[in-house]
């Protein structure tokens, strides 16, 4: 039987990524390859909303974006802050502190998302080199208003990094609010299979980045950005061998992203996280955000007395296969549940059906069809033409 995948990355993906990736390899030298490295470039700096500067792609997964999103801008002891609302906020931390000893950390209490006037406060007192910030925490599924947070950077020298990992793709972001560094990986909201990590620099970030070296070898965007010149003028040019299958791949996902559009990709993403909310709440499931809920994830406590395994391979049993929890002191209390990429009503209906047989399966009084009813009644107007197929 078939089941799907509703992780928070790696996701389902759509027949021609995946068929994309199963041709015979070009060289990086080809020019049909060249070509489409171009265009993926040109998809990416649409997405991101960055008309400057420029976009790269590069192999690795989303913590090398994390990486090349540091290291090329900071010198060895500049101050920064981290702003931490989960797991991968706090990784920065862990990251930074390879390059300086002067890491700060905003953490607001767990569930809630960054308060933008303390940044703001922060960024005009803190004589930050750059700031940190989790778009969508995966591991919280709190979303930070990126947008807001943006509009105290302008006018100071401090740089703005935006880990999309868990958003680009399926929330609404883009560059030109302030944001000078941004990046996400292909598996999530992108809809590639992994190992690509994704992303833009703004100018400001582009005026550092000449003033400062790098600080790690593989991620340094000097030696990139020849090689993103170059595609983009349809010449070829290396500094690493491209993972030419996927970039095929990352090539056909991006084009059907610019072609639903992101205002409708999000709207979409937008509709299905509203069923899962509206649906986990009828089960009576709390969600670990309070207010500030992602679009591209959900984030359940499981009830009382409910086991996590348990919990997660009986949905796997019931066709849906979803994450457990990565917070360390609470990850057996919740689960996570990925919506993202080219999610849609039959997603919805499949998974909350497994999350209700499964919570009856683990003692859970729950009446069968109560959260499938409120999803139905939440997606009815909606529209899903989106068909990538
Ligand atoms: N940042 C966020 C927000 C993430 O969700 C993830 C992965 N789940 C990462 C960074 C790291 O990405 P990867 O696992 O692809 O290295």
């Amino acid at each position: 039987m078939k089941k799907i995948l509703m992780i928070p990355g790696p996701v389902e993906y759509d027949a021609p990524v995946l068929s994309a990736m199963s041709m015979p390899t070009k060289a990086h030298t080809d020019i049909n390859f060249i070509n489409t490295f171009r265009e993926a470039l040109e998809h990416t700096s649409k997405i991101f909303g960055s008309a400057s500067g420029f976009p790269f792609i590069i192999s690795g997964s989303g913590t090398l974006g994390m990486e090349t999103s540091v290291a090329n801008f900071i010198r060895k002891g500049d101050k920064v802050l981290v702003v931490s609302t989960g797991y991968f906020g706090d990784r920065y931390k862990d990251l930074l502190s390879l390059f300086t000893d002067r890491v700060d950390v905003y953490q607001p209490p767990l569930g809630q998302a960054a308060d933008p006037s303390i940044i703001k406060e922060k960024v005009e007192n803190g004589s930050y080199s750059l700031v940190t910030v989790t778009h969508v925490d995966t591991s919280t599924g709190v979303r930070n208003d990126i947008r807001t947070i943006a509009s105290s950077f302008p006018d100071t020298d401090t740089l703005l990094v935006a880990d999309g990992v868990c958003s680009i793709g399926g929330e609404e972001f883009s560059m030109d609010w302030g944001v000078d560094v941004a990046f996400t990986a292909s598996q999530k909201a992108l809809g590639t299979p992994p190992g690509l990590t994704v992303g833009a620099i703004g100018d400001k970030a582009v005026q550092r980045m000449e003033k400062v070296p790098a600080l790690s070898f593989f991620s340094d965007l000097r030696k990139w950005r020849k090689v993103f010149d170059a595609m983009l003028q349809s010449k070829p040019a290396y500094f690493g061998t491209p993972n030419v299958n996927l970039i095929y791949a990352l090539k056909s996902s991006l084009e059907s992203i610019n072609n639903e559009g992101i205002a409708k990709r999000t709207k979409r993403h937008e509709v299905v996280a509203s069923a899962f909310r509206g649906a986990l709440d009828e089960l009576g499931l709390k969600l670990i955000a309070e207010k500030s809920f992602a679009n591209t994830l959900s984030v359940p406590y499981l009830p009382e007395g409910v086991k996590l395994p348990s919990f997660l391979s009986a949905a796997e049993r019931f066709g849906a296969v979803f994450a457990g929890g990565l917070i360390a002191d609470i990850k057996d209390r919740y689960f996570r549940i990925g919506h993202m990429g080219s999610v849609g009503q039959s997603e919805v209906m499949i998974s909350i059906g497994a999350i209700e047989r499964s919570l009856k399966k683990n003692g859970y009084d729950v009446k069968l069809g109560s959260g499938l009813g409120k999803a139905q009644e939440i997606m009815q107007d909606a529209d899903f033409a989106y068909n990538s197929q």
